[in-house]
């Protein structure tokens, strides 16, 4: 593990997704990345696990390693805004639950998704009531979170709607309890709703709890590798030493969970170069990091297809043949 990024290298286990959390906890080790994020799938295993010592195994397996197990993710479906009041209830529950499960294994924050009222596709409905439902939810949940002594961080999200400005974030900690609900800052969100990275961290400041980086070209939530999109990694790390980030630099990479487990794993190595490099860009590296955000802008510009040939399916697409842009790839 490169010691020069200023930041350790975190991992979400969801890259093995196909392997039990202690296995996914095994290999990370083996490849020395000891910052974890128990991603949903295995904080859901965990909290079916009928063998009622297997959180406390989990957790001495991860101090037996070394590890750090710095965040998790709560349930997807959690909705502490929802306008049905069984729903809303039942969130809280999960949430509590999440919390006291986290403190069990170690772990030091949870994060979750902001609220919606409607449909979730939706999530930009009534913004100031899902403001309103959050706050009334995460004042009840932060006394559960200092019981536990785990905090809680509600995540930016896409697009429109409450969650999507890191400066809602920001007030929902104001508002509820600062020391106890915070941020998860996710960079792929952020650049698909043209939010500044950068700018956003610096927003969420000392209420930045945890971390969600992966890239994407600005079109969609891709989830991809650093440097396979349009996200400044000079500027992300910049902020994060001007906030004095206290945490581990932690990916979370979807695009990479259809590819087979050794080609996955072929991503720390990957990552811990992108990082070295975004730590210590020189000019050349400034400049040509810009030229491909520029042609990546340009390449993906929407409706560049509509006056083209339209690409074959699992093609780059025409737009992809004029510049260095050769890694940007539509999401399937
Ligand atoms: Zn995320």
């Amino acid at each position: 593990m490169p010691d020069d990024i200023g930041f350790p290298l975190g991992m979400w286990t969801s890259l093995y997704w196909d392997l039990s959390p202690e296995d996914a906890l095994r290999r990370l080790a083996e490849r020395g990345w000891k910052y974890v994020d128990l991603s949903c799938e295995h904080l859901g295993e965990l909290t079916r696990a009928e063998d009622p010592g297997r959180a406390d195994g989990v957790r001495e397996l991860a101090e037996s390693l070394g590890m750090t197990l710095w965040q998790c993710h709560g349930f997807m479906d959690l909705n502490l805004a929802s306008s049905n009041e069984r729903t809303r209830s039942r969130s809280e529950a999960t949430l509590a639950q999440h919390l006291r499960l986290a403190a069990e294994l170690g772990i030091g924050t949870v994060v979750i998704h902001p609220g919606w009222v409607g449909s979730r596709a939706r999530r930009s409905a009534k913004p100031d009531l899902v403001r309103e439902r959050m706050t009334e939810s995460l004042r009840r949940l932060a006394l559960v979170a200092e019981e536990s002594g785990v905090r809680i961080a509600v995540e930016n999200m896409m697009k429109k709607g409450f969650g999507v400005e890191p400066a809602d974030l920001v007030a929902l900690a104001q508002a509820t309890d600062p020391q106890w609900v915070g941020i998860c800052f996710d960079t792929s969100h952020a650049n698909a709703s043209e939010v500044d990275s950068a700018e956003g961290i610096r927003t969420c400041g000392e209420w930045l709890f945890a971390l969600h980086l992966s890239d994407n070209d600005g079109s969609g939530d891709q989830h991809r590798p650093p440097y396979f999109g349009t996200v400044d990694w000079p500027t992300v790390l910049g902020a994060l030493r001007e906030v004095r980030f206290p945490g581990p630099l932690t990916f979370e990479v979807p695009y990479l969970s259809r590819w087979p487990r050794p080609v996955r794993e072929g991503v720390f190595g990957f990552i811990e170069v992108a990082m070295q490099h975004a730590a210590a860009p020189d000019e050349n590296t400034r400049t040509e990091q810009q030229g491909l955000k520029d042609a990546g802008r340009d390449a993906c510009a929407p409706g560049e297809h509509r006056s083209r040939e339209a690409p074959r399916p699992g093609s780059a697409g025409p737009c992809l043949k004029r510049g260095p842009v050769r890694g940007f790839q539509r999401a399937p």
